[in-house]
């Protein structure tokens, strides 16, 4: 970065600072993850110099005979890694990809099923203050509250009375897996279209460890940057009589030029797709978080559903007495980095919130196994039960420094 740090000292000055805290903090914010050199060199390349309007072969500018290659090995190896027929990863974000299904498929006022924000939806599946919410009739669907797992007599029972046009299944924040074969019986049942989100999960469902919703949704839609490991972006998959839509819908619909130095970071992310080591990893993040949880549980946590079968747990902090909000801020200031989450039906406003999310797909990816999950689980613990004790607080944020050390980020 020698160039930018003789023409921009300030702004290099702040990317070192976040390096450091990158380097410094336990990670568990469940949507990131630590980038491979090799993804963050391609994003930073020349490629950003180009526009490329339109899809390979069929641009409106010139000069676009490399571009057009890069984007072909990230379509096809996006494909390949799911079974997918047909993949556009022109989606410059998860909120975007969504966007273009809507604008593909629906017109203002149409219905559609989506999971419910407060209960471990997105924001894009109808939130009321979300465009998506603003500009179609969403109907929430939510948890049992007795398992606080999705219902699927329930959804089934909402389809049939609102006949949706689109059922969306995927979340920001529900540790279990979900039953995409019974979605898309509910959608054939009532005439809608199975639009599966599995921006938190693709990783996962890339390798086996979670279900391959292409096996079963009419269009997927993800983000590249969570357990998928790659640039921020979004990528949207679907079955071939669904593609003309899909692009039109993309471009020129709801975006202008792709962004082809991501198009071309999602590439180099999409060859650990079939690389064994990274199949590893999305094994050892399911580990990690089984770990973590079991840990968390036996210094009595209480966990939304108990536990966890993917890479994310929301814990429940009520019997600790602290709100999300408060415990956010606490674990910051040890250098653990989680957010504040709703857990369902929570008594607290959405800026408060009763829980935390956790997630492994980033602290796996430094190294860590299930020992040092437990670990967590006591720093995390001991913040928590001594937070009025500064010399407690000091003590777990030394011990947090000691731990990340020991599995330095790599930033080439
Ligand atoms: N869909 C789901 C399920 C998500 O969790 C997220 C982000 O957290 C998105 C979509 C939106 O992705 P982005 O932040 O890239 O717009």
């Amino acid at each position: 970065m020698d160039a930018l740090k003789r023409y921009d000292p300030e702004v290099y000055a702040v990317i070192q600072q976040e390096v450091q805290r990158q380097q410094r903090n336990i990670e568990l914010i469940a949507s990131e993850n630590f980038v491979p050199t090799a993804v963050l060199e391609a994003a930073g390349s020349v490629l950003t110099n180009k526009y490329a309007e339109g899809y390979p072969g069929k641009r409106y500018y010139g000069g676009c005979e490399y571009v057009d290659v890069v984007e072909n090995i990230a379509r096809e190896r996006l494909k390949a890694a799911f079974g997918a027929e047909h993949a556009n990863v022109q989606p410059h974000s998860g909120a975007n990809a969504n966007t273009a299904v809507y604008f593909a498929f629906l017109q203002p006022g149409d219905t559609v099923l989506g999971m419910n924000l407060a209960q471990g939806g997105h924001l894009t599946h109808g939130s009321p203050v979300n465009f998506s919410g603003r500009t179609y009739n969403f109907v929430p669907y939510g948890l049992d509250p007795e398992t606080e797992r999705v219902n699927m007599d329930a959804v089934a029972e909402l389809a049939r009375q609102h006949r949706p046009k689109i059922i969306v299944a995927g979340y920001s924040a529900y540790p279990r897996v979900l039953d995409f074969k019974r979605f898309r019986e509910i959608a054939d049942e009532v005439g809608a279209l199975l639009m599966v989100d599995m921006a938190h999960f693709a990783g996962l469902a890339a390798t086996g460890y979670y279900p391959n919703p292409v096996e079963h949704a009419h269009i997927v839609t993800t983000t590249t940057h969570k357990t998928l490991r790659g640039p921020r972006g979004g990528a949207i998959l679907c079955k071939q009589e669904f593609a003309k839509d899909i692009d039109k819908a993309v471009f020129p619909g709801i975006q202008g030029g792709p962004l082809m130095h991501i198009v071309a970071a999602k590439a180099v992310a999409f060859k650990q797709l079939s690389d064994p080591a990274y199949k590893e990893y999305c094994g050892q993040v399911v580990k990690n978080a089984k770990a973590l949880a079991a840990a968390l549980v036996e210094r009595g946590y209480r966990l939304v559903t108990g536990g966890t079968d993917n890479h994310l747990m929301l814990v429940d902090l009520r019997p600790k007495g602290i709100t999300g909000r408060d415990a956010e801020k606490l674990l910051d200031r040890v250098s653990i980095t989680v957010n504040k989450n709703a857990i369902p039906n929570d008594p607290e406003k959405p800026m408060v919130t009763s829980g935390i999310r956790i997630g492994t797909p980033a602290m796996t990816t430094r190294g860590l196994k299930e020992a040092e999950m437990v670990q967590i689980a006591d720093l995390i613990d001991r913040a928590i039960t001594h937070r009025s004790d500064e010399a407690v607080l000091e003590r777990v944020k030394a011990e947090v420094q000691e731990l990340t050390a020991r599995f330095p980020l790599v930033v080439e």
